[in-house]
């Protein structure tokens, strides 16, 4: 378990799994952290919290190469192999699901590495 010391866990601060599932606001957990499917707003709508400025980098965009394709080409391989589909029809299945799970995990992971941001690293906030 852990503890934290007075002072640095203050009931403000949103469960990190949470604010990312729903894509909200890191500091207030209710303004909307998108604009759109992926592009971040400029500011919290509810608290004003600058967006622009929670810069994730490329970590969202690597976590979500590793995962995807460590858990999308394996199971490409087992369909073709149990199923033995036209190529044409694997490859339209899977293009469509690696589209649809690149986006949502690329929401979720972005949003994840915001929080994190803004909780660790108070010069954001
Ligand atoms: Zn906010």
């Amino acid at each position: 378990m852990i503890r934290f010391r007075e002072g640095e866990s203050g009931s403000d601060e949103r469960p990190i799994f949470e604010t990312a599932l729903r894509a909200r606001c890191p500091r207030c957990g209710r303004g909307r952290l998108y604009d759109g499917a992926l592009a971040l707003r400029p500011a919290c709508e509810v608290c004003g919290l600058d967006l622009a400025g929670q810069d994730p980098g490329d970590g969202p965009a690597v976590l979500g190469i590793f995962v995807l394709g460590f858990l999308l080409v394996p199971l490409s391989i087992l369909f073709d192999w149990m199923f033995s589909p036209p190529l044409w029809l694997t490859t339209i299945i899977f293009a469509i699901l690696l589209v649809g799970c690149a986006i949502f995990g690329l929401r979720v992971a972005k949003a994840a590495f915001i929080a994190l941001n803004f909780r660790h690293r108070k010069d954001l906030s």
